[in-house]
């Protein structure tokens, strides 16, 4: 009954409000209601620490490293075990530790063999640093520390506690399903929305913009589920992360364990590290390998290929990131100043593949795909950047797309080039590659990678090579360096023996793993 009467009084609160054009004290009177359900407003400001073991999984390339670009293609996780998030609440610090297991076949070698655990991320104030596993701590980026802050208020008490501070600006006061929303606007700047239910009075999620690389300003809604009683405040035994990119969760946390102002560590940042000052941004080095005439390949975050046609110029993959792909971009036009960069063929969807492909699309270049990636890239493309402008979002353009079915043939007096689609391939159905029969080079992504200790679809490079009679005698790949046809034909040969081998230690251990047997084996 009393819980009713609450509630009656919350939704008067937001109507009232609503119909008074929003005034900041209402919304004020629902974020103390939030308080008051959490433990009371008292309590919640006498918090001091809270400490959450929990573990969870992450949506792998934030969706976008599934097999297809297909929205109802299946999701790819990466596990998190081991999560330990401290907040140090009452000096403004975070520490979180845990470990990330890729939960597909081409990083279980790596993940058995193990490369010691992730970083240490940490926040004191305005100053994010990471700890090595060596002990050594460096200060992290301004766009980190934004991250990590935003990470900080995801929490019911934290992000009370600052909705509660007097600097803090609470508007637009409205109501969404069952929940009444407010706008926040953190005394250090941040913007966030928390919905706070109707019924419980209980913060129900939390909202906010951050920038993505490949996506623009993307909005992330943390849930709030379970709450459970610690200490004297309720605590969510559950977060849920969705993205408002085709609905992808991006992450799923399951709370173990959380203990509220118990014994923590000091967490502040050292004095060097604070005294640092921010790493700056540096445009990648590229380095140019001349390949044949008229072809060079371009080294930066990945590696691109360059054609010269009699006219214009043609790049191949726009990979890793805006600040690589524009690097890149700027190399070509200094290689061969005299003809414009018009084209840019990706290999395949996935997100570190297609990282530069809103920065191409700025530059204008035309997009060369397999026509199952074409959707997929509109739709990257289409996404505004305004809250965090890259250089789409500084200057937006339609993007222009030449889709592929097979085969394409780009041909004229001075060079030619042929994309074919990748045959029986497990990692990408969709994928093409460059073949430059001048020179009998190769260029692609994915098919090879001579850092794999173990490869499912090794077939995939040999079966493409036969199926569409190429004579190869250079491979100019995406990942790794320049070899020969036999080199990589021993490379592929060794990591289907490693993913063979692994799979027969797992079965012989009674145990079994993803993709094993190794269908595509036959070598
Ligand atoms: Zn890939």
């Amino acid at each position: 009954m009393r819980t009713r009467i609450v509630m009656t009084v919350a939704l008067a609160a937001v109507s009232v409000c609503l119909s008074a054009q929003t005034t900041s004290i209402s919304a004020r009177k629902l974020i103390v209601m939030a308080a008051d359900a959490l433990g009371g407003e008292d309590r919640i400001l006498a918090v001091k620490s809270i400490a959450i073991d929990g573990y969870g999984q992450l949506a792998y390339q934030n969706g976008g490293g599934n097999i297809t670009a297909s929205p109802d293609a299946p999701q790819k996780w990466t596990n998190i075990n081991g999560l330990r998030r401290v907040i140090d609440v009452e000096h403004g610090r975070m520490r979180l530790q845990q470990r990330q297991f890729q939960d597909f076949v081409f990083a279980y070698e790596r993940n058995m063999t193990g490369r010691g655990p992730a970083a240490i991320q940490m926040l004191d104030g305005d100053v994010a640093f990471n700890v090595g596993v060596d002990g050594r701590a460096t200060r992290a980026s301004d766009a980190v520390a934004r991250q990590r802050r935003i990470e900080w208020l995801n929490h019911p008490v934290t992000i009370v506690r600052a909705a509660l501070d007097p600097a803090a600006k609470l508007t637009n006061l409205r109501t969404e399903g069952k929940t009444a929303s407010v706008d926040i606007v953190t005394p250090k700047g941040d913007h966030v929305t928390l919905g706070i239910d109707a019924a419980s009075h209980l913060p129900a999620w939390i909202r906010w913009v951050g920038p993505d690389g490949n996506l623009g300003d993307v909005t992330f809604r943390t849930s709030f589920v379970g709450y459970q009683d610690a200490n004297g405040v309720r605590v969510p035994s559950g977060f849920n992360t969705v993205m408002d990119f085709r609905n992808v969760v991006y992450q799923k946390l399951y709370v173990d364990k959380t203990v509220v102002d118990g014994p923590i560590d000091n967490l502040a940042a050292p004095a060097d590290v604070r005294a640092a000052s921010v790493p700056p941004a540096r445009p990648p080095a590229v380095e140019v390998i001349p390949v044949a005439k008229g072809i060079w390949y371009l080294k930066a975050a990945g590696n691109s290929t360059l054609y010269e046609f009699a006219d214009h110029l043609t790049l191949f993959e726009p990979y890793g990131s805006e600040a690589s792909t524009k690097a890149v971009i700027e190399k070509a036009r200094t290689l061969v100043p005299a003809k414009p960069l018009t084209e840019v063929i990706v290999s395949h969807h996935h997100f570190d593949h297609s990282g530069g492909l809103r920065a191409a699309v700025s530059e204008g270049l035309t997009v060369i795909t397999q026509r199952g990636n074409a959707d997929l890239f509109k739709e990257m493309a289409s996404r505004p950047a305004t809250l965090f402008p890259d250089a789409l979002g500084r200057n937006p353009k339609p993007i222009k797309i030449r889709p592929m079915d097979d085969m394409l043939v780009l041909k004229d007096a001075a060079m030619e080039v042929r994309i074919y689609r990748t045959i029986a391939n497990s990692h990408m159905a969709n994928g093409i590659f460059a073949y430059a029969p001048g020179a009998r080079a190769v260029s692609e992504g994915d098919l090879v990678d001579e850092g794999w200790e173990i490869s499912f679809w090794g077939n995939s490079y040999s079966d493409s090579v036969k199926y569409w009679k190429l004579q190869v005698d250079k491979d100019l790949p995406v990942h790794g360096n320049i070899h020969t046809y036999a080199e990589v034909m021993g490379l592929i040969r060794k990591q289907v023996a490693g993913a063979q081998a692994l799979c027969k230690r797992v079965e012989d251990a009674g145990l079994s793993m993803q993709g094993c047997p190794v269908a595509n084996a036959e070598f």
